[in-house]
């Protein structure tokens, strides 16, 4: 980084509040490069990290070392930290006594995880998976490798939605080939909406099948609890979860993960190694080869803490009132759509997506950008099939919220694009 770049970021640093977040927690201030003052409204990209958790990275940089490997006491502090961040993370999503908490990269990294740990069928073929259409490539391309995966079109609505994945675990069981694992988004990353997370697992315990939520776009905006629920495993990503990139998690039901063959190999993973064959450690550690990404994970944790001491009601209450608002505010304007995908899906959180007929999204969302400093993401956002499903394959635009997005901003983006329909760009 040049001096001239640390002198602007250490200016503005200076000058900027912290940006207040609803409950009374804060975010980090933004280093702010836009002409006009700039509201993030792509928070479900990757959400800005909280202040705590900005405080506790600096707090435990200068203990930096190596974990699980040295008797030191650097070592010793940092292999604290590490597992005292693991079971802060499977707490805050009510991790099961028996359930293993895994360190990974993010959601892609998790899923990819499991992918690898779904047992094979009795014959010997791959493992089923049943997923819907709906789905972050995250939550269906892991399943086409190693695992038998269906993938269902998703119904008009819930209820049809429920009806078709009942039918299709039912068959299967009656022909005995079961699915072993359902893999859902907990909230689409297109449109915020969600199937009922209690009916889904109802029904697939039902027919035998355990339950994956994708929790990407979940865990950061509703609690979420494995034991409550039944949701057999769930992961999700720091860097959605105001936390920096490079820290996720995979948490749920032992058995498999204990069995799987890990997909990445290397220390730290193995009991024993002989030239015969290796011997893989149960746990986490099964999962984690090479050096952890220890200040990744207390960063989580910090978040995971910082999350939970807010009043679920109160985040919800916000997020939802700024998601009302943002689509009353674009429907009302001439020649906009929002996407849905269940005409009556309940509690979505705050990912609004859409479209203005005859701009390009890429068009709207630079002009966006560049008129109104009005951070918002286009394209097909990895989710190809829904996009191509519902009529967007040119894209869509998305604009997104959460704990720290202030009306003021959902406000500034409706007059924008009232402005743009108005008057051209
Ligand atoms: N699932 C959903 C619903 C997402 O929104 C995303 C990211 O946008 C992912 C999975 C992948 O997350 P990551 O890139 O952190 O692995």
């Amino acid at each position: 980084m040049s001096a001239t770049t640390l002198a602007h970021n250490d200016a503005v640093a200076d000058v900027a509040p912290l940006r207040p977040v609803v409950g009374g927690a804060t975010l980090v201030p933004l280093v702010d490069g836009s002409r006009v003052p700039y509201a993030n409204l792509d928070v479900a990209a990757s959400a800005p990290a909280l202040q705590a958790v900005a405080d506790r990275v600096t707090q435990v940089l200068p203990l930096y070392a190596s974990v699980h490997r040295g008797a030191g006491y650097l070592s010793q502090v940092s292999t604290a930290l590490y597992e005292t961040a693991r079971r802060t993370i499977g707490a805050f999503v009510g991790a099961r006594e028996d359930d293993l908490t895994i360190i990974t990269r993010n959601t892609t990294d998790s899923l990819n995880l499991l992918a690898g740990c779904v047992p094979a069928q009795p014959d010997g073929e791959p493992g089923r998976v049943l997923v819907l259409d709906v789905e972050h490539h995250a939550n269906l391309l892991p399943w086409q490798r190693g695992t038998d995966a269906t993938v269902l079109t998703g119904g008009a609505t819930v209820a049809e939605t429920l009806d078709q994945i009942r039918e299709e675990l039912s068959d299967a069981a009656a022909a005995e080939r079961p699915f072993a694992l359902l893999a859902l988004t907990g909230a689409s990353n297109v449109t915020g909406e969600s199937l009922p997370v209690d009916e889904i697992v109802a029904i697939a315990h039902e027919y035998g099948a355990r339950v994956v939520l994708d929790g990407a776009q979940l865990v950061p905006h509703r609690r979420i609890s494995l034991e409550t629920t039944g949701v057999d495993y769930l992961a999700f990503s720091g860097h959605k979860t105001y936390a920096p990139f490079g820290a996720g998690a995979l948490v749920g039901r032992r058995d498999w993960l204990d069995a799987g063959t890990p997909y990445l190999a290397g220390g730290g993973a193995v009991r024993r190694v002989r030239v015969a064959g290796t011997e893989w450690h149960e746990g986490p550690a099964r999962h984690e080869a090479g050096s952890p990404n220890v200040i990744g994970a207390v960063a989580l944790a910090a978040a995971c803490e910082e999350l939970a001491a807010l009043a679920p009601a109160d985040v919800a209450a916000h997020e939802n009132a700024l998601r009302r608002r943002l689509v009353s505010g674009l429907e009302a304007i001439d020649r906009v759509e929002v996407v849905r995908v269940w005409a009556d899906a309940v509690d979505p959180v705050g990912v609004v997506t859409f479209t203005v007929t005859g701009y390009d999204p890429g068009l709207v969302a630079a002009y966006l950008s560049a008129e109104h400093g009005i951070g918002v993401r286009d394209g097909r956002f990895c989710a190809h099939p829904l996009l191509g499903r519902l009529g967007f394959d040119a894209g869509a635009v998305r604009a997104s919220v959460g704990v720290g997005t202030a009306g003021e901003e959902v406000e500034r983006l409706i007059a924008a694009v009232g402005r743009l329909v108005a008057d051209g760009p």
